[in-house]
């Protein structure tokens, strides 16, 4: 079961996850806070682990 999204922050670009049902986020890195059906969805993830397994590959592909 899907319980994290894998979200771009639309300001800073920076990646984030956010729980499945929350409806803002606050990047963790620029205090934005937006709206997640606004942001663009990289991934989805089953838990915490996959979703912090996921946020390190888009930072390294987006840091290439
Ligand atoms: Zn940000």
């Amino acid at each position: 079961m899907v319980k994290y999204l894998i979200v771009r922050c639309p300001k800073c670009g920076n990646v984030s996850a956010v729980m499945i049902g929350r409806k803002t986020k606050q990047c963790p890195y620029c205090g934005t806070r937006f709206e997640v059906y606004r942001a663009q969805i990289l991934a989805r993830a089953r838990d915490g682990k996959e979703a912090r397994e996921l946020i390190i590959k888009f930072k390294q592909s987006s840091s290439l």
